[in-house]
């Protein structure tokens, strides 16, 4: 018999299932509005431009070879990962306390900044707030390593928008010292984020309580189209004075979903705790991944160093943002025009990658059986799954279901 009989078989990955339901799936007019991976107008996946031309660039970049990065991972990288979130004018990258890894892109930075925590978070039996809702592996990745999860109150099924007051009272109410993760912009799932004014009010409650606040950053230049506006509540908090860690992905904004590029910003209060956050971040990564991969950390880099191709990634950012927001009008004015019940601003008020519409799970289900359209059973729809072509399509689905 086999050591292993016992094991119990575990469910398979709600998004993953999805993409794959959708690929075995023969119906000309499927539609997938699972994954958060930007598609374009022709439904297709989009390799950037400007990642084209990098990589273009550093095949011929004889000086280029395949040796092991070291542990922390490639110094060009960590430097222009950090100035991007921070801003290159950061009081805290002048004063020698920011500190950095790189890792295994948004998801691996989220685990080794939680797995540091779980060792080294000095109050005993903290807990890790979440969203309700929030991206899956936010509770898988804390409690892998050890947390316990709890859930603050974040979005507002009667306002669709955000419930700040549930936000905020939970944040007085959690034992001081609590960790809070938070999305720094593109709230994933809901698209709905606080107002710079609503920030300032999360960062009184959190300085008065002394929590730790954890960003996790995968949609930087992708909610607004701008760069610095999607940081507003990383640097703000930095100005407040926060020792923070900020999780950063280039999955979406450089389309290198799967090259695995990403960072962990560590914001300490001086450079020596910097240094020995770091070092024990390397400790741990030795024994994680030994090191991290090169590919798209290079890519990233050198669009991030040079002036033209930094521009022509800008560019490239904002004609993804402007046609998720212009996704965002037409399925609004779609919805509007059938005279769907319900309202639909929420549509066009939310941002980023995602939308949550609202629908419920069996609606859901309908969507999925009658017409072939894939979404996650909480309504949430990846807006870049949509273009001119099938949006009738979709809006006449949703249509259907809820009357
Ligand atoms: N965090 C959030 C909120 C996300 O939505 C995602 C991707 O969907 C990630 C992190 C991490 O993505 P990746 O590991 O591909 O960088």
């Amino acid at each position: 018999p086999s050591v292993f009989e016992k094991v119990p078989g575990a469910p398979e990955d709600v998004i993953f299932a999805l993409t794959s339901a959708h690929k075995a799936d023969p119906f000309p007019n499927k539609v997938n509005l699972g994954v958060g991976a930007y598609r374009t107008e022709e439904g297709k996946p989009w390799v950037l431009p400007v990642v084209k031309k990098a990589a273009r660039i550093m095949v011929n970049d004889d000086s280029l070879d395949h040796e092991y990065l070291p542990i922390l991972g490639q110094d060009a990288f960590r430097k222009a990962a950090t100035q991007l979130i921070l801003g290159a004018d950061s009081k805290a990258l002048k004063e020698g306390r920011v500190g950095s890894a790189q890792c295994i892109s948004g998801t691996g930075a989220v685990f080794t900044g939680a797995q540091f925590l779980a060792r080294h978070y000095p109050i005993k039996g903290a807990t890790c707030y979440i969203s309700k809702p929030t991206w899956a592996n936010h509770r898988a990745i804390f409690e892998g390593v050890g947390f316990t999860v709890f859930e603050y109150p974040y979005w507002d099924a009667k306002t669709k928008g955000l419930d700040l007051k549930g936000m905020l009272i939970i944040m007085e109410m959690a034992p001081a010292g609590s960790i809070f993760l938070l999305h720094p912009c593109a709230h994933n799932p809901t698209g709905v984020d606080p107002t710079p004014d609503q920030w300032r009010q999360i960062a009184d409650v959190m300085a008065a309580k002394n929590h730790f606040a954890f960003f996790d950053c995968a949609y930087q230049g992708f909610a607004s189209g701008d760069l610095d506006k999607d940081a507003f509540s990383v640097r703000y908090f930095v100005e407040r004075g926060f020792e923070l860690f900020v999780a950063q992905s280039f999955s979406k904004n450089f389309g290198l979903y799967s090259e695995r590029a990403g960072n962990l910003t560590i914001v300490a209060k001086t450079p020596k705790i910097k240094d020995q956050i770091e070092s024990q971040i390397a400790k741990a990564q030795r024994a994680v991944i030994s090191n991290p991969p090169a590919y798209g950390s290079r890519i990233v880099s050198l669009v991030l160093s040079d002036k033209d191709l930094y521009q022509e990634w800008n560019q490239n950012l904002k004609s993804m943002a402007n046609r998720i927001i212009e996704m965002r009008r037409l399925l609004f004015n779609e919805l509007t025009r059938l005279k769907t019940p319900g309202s639909w601003n929420h549509i066009v008020d939310q941002i980023g990658m995602f939308s949550f519409t609202g629908l419920s799970a069996p609606q859901v289900k309908v969507l999925k059986e009658k017409y072939h359209v894939y979404l996650t059973d909480n309504g949430r729809i990846s807006m870049a799954g949509l273009n001119t072509k099938n949006v009738q399509y979709f809006a006449q689905a949703v249509d259907d279901v809820v009357r």
